[in-house]
């Protein structure tokens, strides 16, 4: 009988962890491209081989880690971002766990080379899915962040067997940088799979670059048929393209809602817009947008679970009643082959 009471060791606790945050390579991808912005980047470069299981390498120019401060970003519940619990109440990054590099470092191999300044010279470090006795030593980099992470779940082989194809691994990850993509209109990112170029979104926030930049990743004709909506009432606002409903889509594959910046799932929501689009789509189609929506932070609780993008509001009938009514109008006032300026 083995019932007497230990302490896990600090592997075993990462590995269990690393159960929640790591559940495929789009997941490290999306929570490395956090770090990323967390960090400022304002150019992210993703490079991702056999779908993500081989390698995936993510590269910044955000500020960088400090020389000592790189072995402790490896730890379990080391973070920059929050140091007393009432930073919580205020926590403005995406990140504040401390959890994904210990995670993502317990089941795959990791380096992260960083640098704070423009010397050209860095400091690397890395764990094999191992505690980290960190590795130092010098490396070349510019300014910024590069995570490399190799071999994802090498040592959980259980884990292993339950990634699927390298398509359908490489899809999520390409859904993951479409989701940030327009969420963050004002920094670069590119991404390559085996060696070849698949995004190359240029920064830009005015009009023109952001139409661009959802044309390039939601495919031209969704532009094409689309409606700028821009509403605001009762201290909210919600804004960005509907496609007409001729342009409806036989999977719910392109659509992005946001609330105060963040990509969210959220049964209000979704209600609110298949009601405005019940009368105008046929049955078995979906409606497809870009749309974001801006209301007071404090009247919407975005941190209900790290990583499955909730949210609860304060008033949900409020906003569930503005989005309806803000879409179902936009969508009454189309006329074919004229779009809906008004609002503007
Ligand atoms: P969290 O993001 O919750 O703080 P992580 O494990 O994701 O936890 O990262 C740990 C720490 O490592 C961060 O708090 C940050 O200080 C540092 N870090 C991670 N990635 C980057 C990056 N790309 N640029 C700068 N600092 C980073
Ligand atoms: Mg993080």
């Amino acid at each position: 009988m083995h019932e007497k009471i230990q302490q896990l060791s600090p592997r075993l606790a990462n590995q269990i962890a690393a159960g929640e945050v790591v559940e495929r390579p789009a997941s490290v991808i999306k929570e490395l491209l956090e770090n990323s912005l967390d960090a400022g980047a304002t150019r992210l470069e993703v490079d991702v081989d056999s779908g993500g299981s081989k390698r995936m390498k993510v590269r910044d120019n955000g500020k960088g880690i400090d020389r000592e401060d790189l072995a402790m970003a490896l730890a379990r519940h080391a973070t920059s971002k929050i140091h007393a619990l009432e930073d919580l109440e205020a926590v403005a990054t995406l990140g504040f766990r401390g959890e994904a590099l210990a995670s993502i470092s317990s089941v795959a191999r990791l380096a992260l080379t960083s640098s704070r300044d423009e010397s050209g010279q860095g400091w690397q470090v890395s764990a094999e899915g191992r505690d980290m006795e960190a590795q130092l030593a010098p490396s070349a980099h510019p300014r910024g962040t590069t995570v490399d992470v190799r071999d994802l779940f090498f040592n959980t082989p259980a884990r292993r067997k339950f990634l699927r194809t390298e398509k359908t691994e490489f899809n999520r990850i390409d859904e993951t940088i479409k989701r940030l993509a327009l969420s963050r209109f004002d920094v670069s990112i590119s991404l390559r799979h085996n060696g070849k170029g698949v995004h190359n979104l240029r920064a830009g926030t005015g009009r023109v670059e952001m139409e661009r930049r959802v044309a390039q990743v939601c495919g031209p004709a969704f532009m094409q048929n689309a409606l700028h909506i821009n509403v605001e009432r009762s201290g909210l606002r919600l804004w960005g393209w509907v496609a007409e409903p001729a342009f409806s889509r036989s999977q719910a594959d392109l659509q992005f809602f946001y609330v105060n910046g963040r990509a969210i799932r959220d049964k209000v929501v979704s209600h609110a817009v298949r009601r405005a689009f019940a009368d105008v789509l046929y049955h078995g189609r979906h409606p497809a947008f870009v749309l974001y929506l801006e209301l007071d932070p404090a009247s919407v609780d975005v941190n209900v679970h790290p990583t499955k993008h909730e949210v609860r509001f304060r008033d949900s009938r409020l906003v569930h009643d503005f989005l309806f009514g803000s879409l179902h109008r936009a969508l009454a006032d189309v006329r074919p082959g004229q779009k809906d300026e008004s609002e503007v």
